[in-house]
């Protein structure tokens, strides 16, 4: 079959889709292959119609029905799209439904959680000269991009524990950061941020609170409404929830700093791609009931791993046995406190660790949390792992701890895949 032969069937379209743009183009004037494939089909003649859901709208531009529509656009006057990295419909949406669930006027998505708090910390027009006062447990790559990124603009970083309020006041004072960065759970021992508290010292002092409530989500807690200027999520873990997305996002109820959150997206361009915000978004819908059950399962295993031989501690914010019960009962009402536990092996050691790592079945030996499936993690290889062994054990990280995050399977099968994995080592053939 040649070319010539082939006559492509968007050649002769039923009349029906035969207007293929809104202009005055038409198939009759121009048959040729080239420009159909371009063209056909592009613009239904049945619209207006309502999809069910948000559409990933994978366009990089949008036109308007006039120029004047589209210059008024531009310039801000008239909402709308014109240009993905500025806006994109499926984002957009995304964030909306973010800012609702954090009782927020603004949200923002980016491409990652470690691009939207970077934007973040940026929003807070950090300059040179500035300190930062920051949590001394932050996930890993956090406290790295302080220490390296913000650290090699002059930006002072100070580190401090957070559960000493009285402690943390008099470091404010002496420090007078321009801001205090927190996690509302800390990663992999789980302490929890008093965010009311500390809100009140930062802006005592004339600084801005930002709050990584990744662990947290907002079926716990809304940071904003305890007094947090920001709020970021690294969407990848619970938000997303489905272990198949990287997406950030940033909230607020300050018009400046969502302002500057938007000039970031736009002039940095780490903004979520539709894709992604479509995911995101499908996975929201199910975050309630996926939170609820792991931390229900969560809660149970802890509870199971508290009286295993081989357990020597469990950390679970629900349970007695946590530094933070306390303040986590105050705070949240009630002690199903989210999917991730930690555990430390009885005379544990990395060789007892990986045997662990090697033996369990259903539980996958990977990183991340907040996913349908049950992930395990060991810090001292993977988060913490940039610390020398004394500042980990100094740090409360020990060389048998283990970090789990619950998924959504069955708790007896949970259950029964750990009794196995934590049998006393059989010698190795
Ligand atoms: C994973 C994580 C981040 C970084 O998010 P990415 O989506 O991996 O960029 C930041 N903070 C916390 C608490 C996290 O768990």
């Amino acid at each position: 079959m040649t070319e010539n032969e082939w006559i492509p069937p968007s050649a002769t379209l039923p009349e029906r889709q035969d207007r293929l743009t809104p202009t005055e183009y038409s198939p009759q004037q121009s048959t040729s292959f080239e420009t159909l494939v371009i063209h056909a089909g592009e613009s239904l003649e049945y619209q207006p119609f309502e999809p069910a859901t948000t559409p990933i709208y994978a366009s990089s531009s949008f036109s308007a029905e006039s120029p004047e529509a589209l210059n008024a656009i531009f310039a801000g006057e008239r909402d709308g799209f014109v240009y993905s990295r500025n806006a994109n419909p499926t984002t957009t949406a995304f964030e909306r439904a973010i800012a609702a669930l954090e009782n927020a006027q603004f949200g923002r998505a980016f491409g990652s959680g470690m691009a939207a708090l970077h934007a973040a910390l940026l929003a807070t027009e950090i300059r040179p000269g500035d300190s930062i006062l920051a949590a001394r447990d932050l996930y890993g790559t956090t406290r790295a991009l302080l220490t390296t990124v913000f650290a090699s603009m002059n930006v002072r970083v100070e580190l401090c524990a957070m559960d000493d309020l009285e402690r943390v006041e008099s470091v404010t004072r002496n420090a007078r950061p321009r801001l205090i960065l927190i996690e509302a759970i800390s990663n992999p021992l789980l302490r929890i941020a008093d965010v009311p508290g500390l809100a009140s010292i930062a802006h005592a002092h004339g600084a801005r609170l930002i709050v990584d409530s990744t662990f947290a989500t907002p079926c716990l807690c809304r940071p904003l409404s305890w007094g947090a200027d920001l709020v970021v999520h690294s969407a990848t873990k619970y938000l997303a929830g489905h272990g198949d997305a990287t997406a950030g996002v940033v909230a607020t109820n300050d018009p400046e700093l969502d302002a500057a959150l938007g000039l970031t997206q736009r002039l940095v361009g780490g903004v979520l791609s539709p894709f992604e915000s479509y995911l995101a978004l499908r996975g929201l819908k199910t975050l309630p009931l996926r939170f609820a059950r792991q931390s229900e399962t969560a809660f149970a295993l802890a509870r199971r791993l508290e009286q295993h031989p081989r357990v020597a501690r469990v950390l679970y914010p629900g349970r007695e046995s946590h530094p933070d019960y306390a303040l986590a009962c105050r705070l949240f009402g009630h002690d199903k406190i989210g999917g991730v536990l930690s555990f430390e092996l009885r005379d544990g050691d990395q060789d007892r660790v990986f045997d662990f790592l090697r033996r369990i079945r259903l539980i996958r030996p990977a990183t991340t949390l907040g996913d349908v499936y049950s992930l395990a993690l060991y810090p001292a290889m993977s988060s913490h792992r940039a610390l020398s062994r004394e500042q980990r054990l100094a740090a409360g990280i020990s060389d048998g701890l283990i970090r789990l995050s619950v998924g959504l399977e069955h708790l007896d099968d949970l259950v029964r895949d750990l009794d196995q994995a934590l049998l006393p080592s059989a010698p190795h053939g």
